[in-house]
């Protein structure tokens, strides 16, 4: 496992990238690590994503109470503290507004159509979470349904929140649902997308559980 510092450097790092290609606008969006069983490094409340220092970071245990750290962590803690709960195969997760995935969320739609192949086997589909109110319990329970056999949701009317193994692999899905969302809608643009047939579906679905074994079936 990586190091503290590496660490709170990873999470500068990821946080500039997301600052820098728009998924956040001013202080929006909120990472975390877990860096232990029962300990998280997570980026404060009040500061762009793109202007953080390593010595930013705070250090909670899995009820979200505090354990180092100058600055208070983000009200969307709980979200994160739920994934963690819920899946302890994770140790990042990742939550912003990406412009065309947001849109989606906005418009109450799951990206769940299958269109491209290396999404199908990289994310399945992604479904939408019912809306809850920002920093209340009501977040967590709506991502509960879902986290337990996704790793990427759509947050309705509000976000995307991707898990990792590591923070760049809860990067990368991002990067991918965004992508993916911006194909969806050009493609809706020349008349909608073509979805691959179920005979094709299956045979990605193989290659899939082959990379992921005990992942599950997106359209099962
Ligand atoms: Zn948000």
């Amino acid at each position: 496992m990586s190091s503290e510092k590496q660490v709170k450097e990873d999470l500068v790092e990821v946080g500039r990238r997301i600052y820098d290609r728009g998924y956040v606008a001013a202080n929006d969006g909120n990472i975390s690590v877990r860096i232990s069983e029962d300990e998280i490094l997570t980026t404060p409340t009040g500061v762009s994503k793109g202007f953080m220092e390593p010595d930013m970071m705070i250090k909670v245990n899995l009820e979200g109470e505090k354990l180092a750290g100058n600055l208070e962590p983000s009200s969307e803690l709980k979200m994160h503290l739920e994934v963690y709960r819920v899946r302890p195969d994770v140790f990042a997760v990742l939550h912003a507004h990406p412009p065309a995935a947001t849109a989606f969320a906005a418009a109450g739609q799951a990206l769940d159509r299958p269109v491209l192949p290396e999404i199908i086997i990289a994310l399945g589909d992604v479904p939408l979470a019912r809306y809850g109110t920002p920093s209340t319990n009501e977040v967590p329970k709506s991502i509960r349904p879902h986290i337990k056999d996704h790793d990427a949701v759509l947050l309705e009317n509000h976000g995307v929140l991707t898990l990792g193994t590591d923070l760049y692999k809860a990067l990368f899905k991002m990067e991918s649902i965004e992508h993916f969302a911006q194909i969806s809608i050009y493609a809706r643009m020349l008349g909608g997308e073509q979805e691959l047939s179920s005979e094709e579906v299956e045979k990605l679905l193989q290659v899939r559980k082959k990379m992921n074994p005990g992942g599950r079936h997106p359209w099962g």
